[in-house]
């Protein structure tokens, strides 16, 4: 594996592999499974996998953990290569913004304003910006992203779609402790109390899963009450959102079962921010997945 910290370098890598299937990993590194299962499916669709590491300051508001978010490049370098990526793309700041960007990408707000994209001003035009870099860089014939992040994953794929990205975006399940816990590099954030009280956030939108499938919920508003009135039941855990909305359009809804929806939560375990979620379809085609498909991280558990 090749780690490259340059454009000019990582056009030179790619340069003879022009003719192949090119797959993107984009990530913010501090590897763990949930990106590993990304390179895992990109091994299976693509010839040359690219992963880049950039924690991207753009799509950090100001009270939020850009110098605080954890690295370990040395670490992140060994996951990768035995994950069998080809190129390791480690860009510095400067590097990705030479100057201060004056023409940036902007997210509307009907797609915006709604989950993580509410509490976090401009944080979807910092990352759809970064991403279209990293694909006018790269040029991908596939991208792979998680439906962890699934506001992300909606919106990049209304990107590619809008500006015309010669790219296919690839939707990856999520990736989970033994108990339930979504894997994500904030994880190690939190105290043994917290890590603890965290798995409630899967537990809860499992028992509203399990209330879909025979259609006990009438509405979402039916679901969001009884996502906020499990979680009070922990008290380390603060809510910060829950909505239940049509995917991947992240609009309003007022039925349930004729149309893909999503039930997304963000809460706060101290100073450490969680998101999780499910998707959902009456119609047979049902994201969530069963036991079968729950990936479970057996390793690096000490680190999330
Ligand atoms: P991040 O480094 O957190 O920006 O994540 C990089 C990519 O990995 C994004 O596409 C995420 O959605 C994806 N990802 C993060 N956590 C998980 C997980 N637990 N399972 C699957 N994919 C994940």
């Amino acid at each position: 594996m090749e780690l490259v910290e340059t454009v000019e370098e990582l056009n030179n890598s790619l340069r003879k592999h022009r003719n192949s299937i090119i797959g993107l990993v984009p990530t913010m590194g501090y590897l763990h499974e949930g990106h590993l299962s990304l390179v895992k499916k990109a091994k299976k669709e693509c010839d040359f996998i690219v992963m880049s590491i950039f924690v991207n300051p753009l799509q950090f508001g100001p009270n939020e953990d850009l110098d605080r978010y954890p690295r370990d490049l040395e670490r992140d370098f060994d996951l990768a290569r035995q994950a069998g990526v080809n190129v390791l793309y480690h860009p510095n700041v400067k590097e990705m913004y030479p100057s201060e960007p004056l023409i940036t990408t902007k997210v509307s707000n009907k797609i915006s304003n709604v989950l993580c994209g509410k509490y976090r001003e401009s944080h979807f035009d910092g990352v759809t910006t970064v991403v279209a870099k990293l694909f006018n860089q790269t040029k991908p014939d596939r991208a792979y992203f998680g439906q962890k992040d699934a506001q992300q994953l909606a919106i990049i794929t209304q990107m590619v779609k809008d500006l015309s990205f010669q790219v296919t975006v690839v939707p990856c399940e999520t990736v989970r402790e033994e108990d339930g816990l979504a894997l994500s590099s904030r994880n190690v954030y939190l105290s043994e109390e917290e890590r603890e009280q965290a798995p409630i956030l899967s537990q809860i939108l499992n028992e509203v899963r399990d209330g879909l499938i025979p259609r006990k919920w009438n509405t979402p508003d039916e679901i969001n009450q009884y996502v906020r009135e499990r979680i009070s039941t922990k008290p380390l855990a603060k809510l910060q959102y829950i909505e239940t909305l049509e995917y991947p359009n992240l609009q309003a809804t007022t039925s349930l079962y004729d149309k893909q929806i999503i039930v997304a939560l963000a809460a706060y375990f101290g100073k450490t921010r969680l998101i999780d979620n499910i998707l959902f379809s009456a119609e047979g085609e049902s994201h969530v997945p069963n036991d079968d498909e729950i990936q479970i991280a057996s390793s690096h558990r000490n680190r999330s």
